[in-house]
């Protein structure tokens, strides 16, 4: 463990079996100085045990960074839920990693990731309270993506304010038109913008194209559309040594995870002379809206602090500038500055 390539000083690892339900779970917390760890409980079928020890310590990391670069109370955490061939998730699995949860005694929260939904929250809540992602109808926040999209507009108005481009008539290429890429769409075109789109859902697209006067591509056309901005809003992996050289854009801002497919990417965008926002500094207000009950925060403490998605990004450009270094290395230095 000690020794493995993703291991970042992590302060607890905990393996969960559970005959019982047949669950099989990974609990990684990184790191707690900021607050509690946070984290979804992502359901996938591992091909063995390393791969979901691996994305258990990859993630929990990056939610620590995460968290403390939306100034959150928070440390970052992880559990993965492994399931075995042909098996699916049951109610028991989630009631007994409840259980495992409660024995961490409030170190790590439990929130939705890829393979859960609110129901699952809901079963792990019956045995500890140390979890977000109810459904409204159970007292928790709901869909954190409307606040997700509210943090990427306003990085994306920071970048065009950086590159001194206004808003009004600004051209945005939107990759992705899910929860996120829709929304940001949404308040895009309110504020004057234009967009280009891509999807690989035909309907998205449609959607797009009817309501928000969207013109669109095919989606291995969004990375050679020359525009003010791209945003990434698909998976992750976007940026490559493919696809950057094809950029036509002043600017980078996004609300999908892991937008660098390598560390070298970063470096890659600069030498083009592209502005990139970091991407879990962009999408920081899903995190913020998942934590509002558990602190019993209001709506209006929300949005005040999706809006201080602007100043930090700004504080990042400005030292990436002086210091001659990329914008993803300084995010990741203020990140840990904040521990
Ligand atoms: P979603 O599943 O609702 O939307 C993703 C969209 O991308 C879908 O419409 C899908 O068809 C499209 N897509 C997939 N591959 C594509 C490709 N190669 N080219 C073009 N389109 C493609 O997901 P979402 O909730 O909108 O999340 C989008 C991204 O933002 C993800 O990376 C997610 O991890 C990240 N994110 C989401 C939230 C949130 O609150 N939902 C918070 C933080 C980060």
């Amino acid at each position: 463990m000690f020794h493995h390539r993703a291991f970042d000083g992590h302060e607890t690892v905990v393996h969960v079996a559970d005959a019982a339900s047949g669950l099989r779970a990974i609990i990684a917390v990184h790191n707690t100085a900021r607050g509690p760890s946070l984290g979804g409980v992502r359901v996938w079928r591992y091909g063995d045990d390393d791969a979901a020890l691996t994305d258990a310590l990859r993630l929990s990391r990056g939610m620590t960074y995460k968290a403390a670069m939306a100034d959150l109370p928070t440390g970052g955490g992880k559990a993965v839920v492994c399931l075995a061939p042909g098996a699916q998730k049951t109610t028991a699995m989630f009631e007994a990693l409840g259980r495992a949860i409660e024995g961490l005694s409030g170190r790590y929260i439990a929130a939705e990731d890829v393979g859960t939904a609110p129901a699952d929250m809901k079963a792990i809540s019956q045995n500890t309270r140390h979890v977000t992602g109810l459904a409204p109808e159970d007292g928790g926040e709901g869909d954190p993506s409307p606040t997700t999209a509210d943090g990427c507009f306003v990085a994306v108005k920071a970048t065009a304010a950086r590159l001194e481009k206004p808003l009004e008539g600004l051209h945005v290429a939107v990759q992705g038109l899910g929860n996120v890429g829709f929304g940001l769409g949404e308040r895009l075109v309110a504020a004057g913008a234009r967009l280009t789109v891509t999807d690989i859902n035909p309907e998205r697209i449609a959607l797009a194209q009817s309501t928000l006067g969207a013109e669109a591509v095919a989606p291995g056309a969004i990375f050679d559309v020359a525009a003010d901005i791209f945003s990434p809003n698909a998976l992750g992996g976007a940026l490559s040594a493919d696809t950057i050289p094809r950029l036509r854009v002043s600017g980078i801002a996004g609300g999908a995870n892991n937008q660098l497919a390598t560390d070298e990417d970063a470096a890659r965008l600069t030498q083009r002379g592209i502005l990139y926002a970091p991407d879990y500094v962009v999408n920081g207000g899903g995190v913020t809206a998942m934590v509002r009950t558990y602190f019993g925060w209001s709506e209006a403490d929300v949005t005040r602090r999706v809006a201080a998605i602007a100043d930090r990004l700004h504080e990042i450009f400005a030292r990436a500038e002086a210091d001659g270094a990329t914008t993803a290395a300084v995010a990741d230095a203020m990140a840990r500055a904040r521990l």
